[in-house]
Order: C-alpha cells, then structure tokens, then sequence
C-alpha cells in the first residue's frame, strides 16, 4: 500500500509506509470528539475511518498495531515575532500551522531559503536589520496564506468528499523573497 489520503465530511484519513512493510494509519477529526477518542480510542478511530475511508476500517481487524496510540489536539496556530537584531526564527519555531494539510515541512524550508538569501544580501550591503526585516515580511504575508487554508480545513469547513478540492487549492505560497516581500 502506498501513500492514500480519505476525506469525509467531519473526517480524514492518512496512510503511509513507514518501515519494513509496515504503515502509518492516522485518523483525523473534530475537536469535540476528542471525549470519544480518550473514552474508547480503538472504537473510535475505527469509527472515523469507517467515515473517511470505509474499505480501510474494514481491513483494519485483520492489521497489528505495533505501537502505541498518539494522538492529541494540542497544535495552536501561533505566530512569534521572526527576527531580532542578530537572530531570526524559521519553520515551527515561528510559525506554527495545524498540520492537518501537511504544510509545515515545505514553509519550512520555504523559510530557511528566504532567511538564508536575506542574511546574504544584509551581509552584502551592510543593512542586515533591513534585510530580516523583509524577511519577516514575506514570512508574516505567506503564513498568513498557509494559516487561512490551514484552519479550513482543521475546522472540515466547506469540504467535499474529494481530494482534488487540494488541488483546486491552487499553489502554495512559495516563490521568491523579493516578491513576498514587496
Ligand atoms: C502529526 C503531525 C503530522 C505532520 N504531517 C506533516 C506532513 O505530512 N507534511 C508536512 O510538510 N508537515 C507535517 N507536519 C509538520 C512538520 O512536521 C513541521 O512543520 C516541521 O517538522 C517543522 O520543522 P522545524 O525544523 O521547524 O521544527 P522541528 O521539526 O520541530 O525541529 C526542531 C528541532 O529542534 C529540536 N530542539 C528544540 N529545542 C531545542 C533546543 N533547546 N536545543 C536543541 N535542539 C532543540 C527539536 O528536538 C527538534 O528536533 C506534521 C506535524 C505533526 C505534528
């Protein structure tokens, strides 16, 4: 089995590989059921999966759990002041999305590139404050996309029973320092 992503509305579902043919089942939901998942976590994982992505619930009796239950709903969207004189912060560290969208690794690296071609150009023209100064800018106008699509689809507003309404998303807010930052 490769990577498969479910969608319902009010549920989701992830599966991947992870190691020596065994996968990750993940399981996502409302904030108000997290009573369920704490009263009867095996019911009511496979409760959601049975929404989200039925042939996989059905398969579900006949797989071994090899570890034990994560789960939590401690994942605030929070945004921390990006630079200071002589420090900056990327990726998680300064802003925080709910991963339900699988964003975070991209904005990371997104960030790390933005931050690494301003330090670059401070350096080069002697205004490092200027420089991070325009990074936090791009930083603060693309978080505010990545945000905005994020908490839609945390709250299960709007979605279809489909995944290419993430591909009818459009891109994602990457591109070049000069341009986000403008
Ligand atoms: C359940 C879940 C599923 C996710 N799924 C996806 C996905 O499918 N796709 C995606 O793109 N993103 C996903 N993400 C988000 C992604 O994991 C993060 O956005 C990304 O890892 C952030 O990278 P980072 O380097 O900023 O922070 P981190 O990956 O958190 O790295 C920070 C590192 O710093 C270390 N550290 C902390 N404090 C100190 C200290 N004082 N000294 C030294 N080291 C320290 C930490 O131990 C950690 O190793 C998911 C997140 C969660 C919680």
């Amino acid at each position: 089995m490769g990577c498969e992503v479910s969608l319902a509305p009010g549920a989701a579902t992830f599966v991947f590989p992870t190691t020596a043919g065994q996968h990750c089942v993940a399981a996502l939901t409302t904030v108000d059921r997290f009573p369920e998942f704490r009263a009867d976590t095996d019911a009511t994982f496979v409760s959601v999966l049975a929404e989200a992505a039925p042939a996989l619930a059905k398969a579900l009796p006949s797989a071994t759990r090899e570890e034990r239950w994560t789960g939590t709903t401690d994942v605030p969207h929070y945004y921390r002041q990006p630079w200071g004189p002589g420090w900056a912060l990327v990726g998680d560290a300064g802003l925080h999305v709910d991963p339900t969208r699988g964003f975070g690794i991209t904005k990371s690296f997104n960030e790390a590139e933005w931050l690494a071609e301003a330090v670059t150009e401070g350096m080069r023209d002697g205004d490092l404050d200027g420089a991070l100064e325009r990074y936090g800018r791009a930083r603060d106008r693309a978080g505010a996309v990545y945000t905005e699509r994020n908490l839609s689809w945390a709250r299960f507003i709007g979605r279809e029973n489909d995944a290419s309404a993430i591909q009818r998303e459009g891109p994602l807010p990457l591109g070049s320092l000069a341009e986000w930052a403008a």
